[in-house]
């Protein structure tokens, strides 16, 4: 057996990131930039005010109080989208909304909380001495023209959108959302709407990857079943390989005789077949094939297995295929909410957990339910997987590493 980490490592080594493309804004959320974006714009483009009140010469209301009304007569209306042709002259205020342009001559914006209107609103009563540049948004206060507003190898997030968009940039060169086909194999395999004969089950390892991909911001294309067939297998992962920038297969790459990923993979590419200290997902077959080095990832099939596999092996190499410098989760500490023994066998064991948020900002964990690799459901139903290292297991109150699996925020 080699450690997590050296498979890691080896696969590490042979994905390279996919070659940039430029795309358009709606399509960027979560790739990886690939070029510095520059901004040709200030944000915001012009001073603007901040409040919903009055532009005003700063020096003309030093006398304000509450008790002490400073009265200027109101000579405009300015509203976002709408900027006045005329500057604010001493002694005057106008009347300004939040966004809207300041005139040329005001220098500070009372908020309307702050004033009294008279004489049918043509006069404003200013009960607060203000500074200037008070509620006034400067021109280029966020970004200035030419600034590098973000840098290669950041993720595009919503907020990443937002600023892309006030820039007035249309496109950004990013690293591509790999495309990546999902393949089962095995004889046993029925597809779903069929009756079970005898020894048969259902396909219960394509969908999650799919699904996990798809979660991941990859492109996942569903390439079925395949039977244990040394020639479909082979015509399988070639057409997969030269049609996607990644496959991953279950099934078939286990001790058995029959296991016949391993077998094609040594054939067509250049495997690498591993037992790793590990459990669930001791097996695992990593190889590149076809003139592009297409990475294929040999998944063991029982379904819990092919799952904790793609979240140890797969997600971390497909993630440098997608640009992003993070490939590894970073486990999060819990404390044990019961019992986990375990024997020594050299392995690294992952448990199935719920995870419970306690009031004091900490979180507990608790077995999801029975820890077979063929029983999904309490792979179903985990928040993340207890890392439970080589040894007797951790008792309860223990500090333990837990691997989230989805967004546990919200659980
Ligand atoms: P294998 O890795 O092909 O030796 O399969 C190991 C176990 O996983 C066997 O019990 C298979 O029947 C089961 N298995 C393989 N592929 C799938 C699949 N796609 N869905 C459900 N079970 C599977
Ligand atoms: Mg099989």
């Amino acid at each position: 057996m080699i450690s997590l980490g050296e498979a890691q490592a080896f696969v590490l080594e042979r994905v390279r990131p996919l070659p940039p493309r430029r795309v358009a804004l709606a399509e960027a959320l979560g790739l990886v930039l690939a070029e510095v974006v520059r901004a040709t714009e200030a944000i915001p483009p012009f001073a603007s005010s901040a409040m919903d009140g009055f532009a005003v010469r700063a020096v003309d209301v030093a006398a304000a109080r509450p008790d002490h009304a400073v009265r200027l007569p109101v000579v405009a209306e300015v509203a976002a989208g709408h900027p006045v042709n005329r500057a604010l002259a001493a002694g005057e205020a106008m009347r300004i909304f939040t966004g809207a342009p300041m005139p040329a001559g005001a220098d500070a914006v009372v908020m309307v909380e702050h004033t009294v209107a008279e004489q049918d609103r043509s006069v404003v009563g200013v009960l607060e001495a203000v500074p200037a540049g008070l509620h006034v948004r400067d021109v280029g206060g966020d970004v200035q023209p030419g600034d590098e507003v973000f840098q290669v190898g950041e993720v595009v997030t919503p907020g990443h959108l937002g600023v892309l968009a006030s820039i007035g940039a249309s496109e950004v060169v990013v690293v591509p959302r790999p495309r990546v086909g999902v393949l089962s194999t095995g004889d046993e395999l029925v597809p779903a709407g069929q009756p079970l004969g005898p020894g048969q089950i259902r396909d219960s390892n394509r969908l999650p990857l799919v699904a996990l991909l798809g979660e991941a911001g990859m492109v996942p294309v569903d390439l079925g079943v395949v039977r244990d067939d040394e020639a479909a297998i082979t015509e399988a992962i070639e057409a997969g390989a030269a049609s996607c920038d990644a496959l991953i297969t279950s099934g078939g790459v286990s001790m058995g005789d029959i296991d016949l990923v391993k077998v094609v993979l040594d054939r067509i590419g250049d495997l690498r077949w591993m037992q790793i200290a590990i459990r669930p997902a001791k097996p695992f077959a990593f190889g590149t094939v076809g003139d592009r080095g297409t990475p294929v990832f040999g998944l063991p099939g029982n379904p819990v297995s092919s799952m904790v596999s793609f979240e140890l092996l797969a997600r971390p190499g497909l993630r440098r295929l997608a640009g992003h410098a993070s490939l590894h989760q970073r486990p999060v500490r819990a404390s044990a909410a019961e019992d986990f023994p375990r024997r020594p066998d050299g392995k690294t064991h992952y448990v199935r957990v719920g995870v419970a948020h306690l009031g004091d900002g900490s979180i507990a964990v608790r077995s999801a339910g029975q820890q077979g690799s063929h029983q999904l459901t309490a792979m179903a139903r985990a928040d993340g997987l207890l890392v439970l290292p080589d040894g007797d297991g951790v008792r309860a109150g223990d500090t333990v590493d837990v691997l989230l699996l989805h967004d546990a925020r919200r659980t």
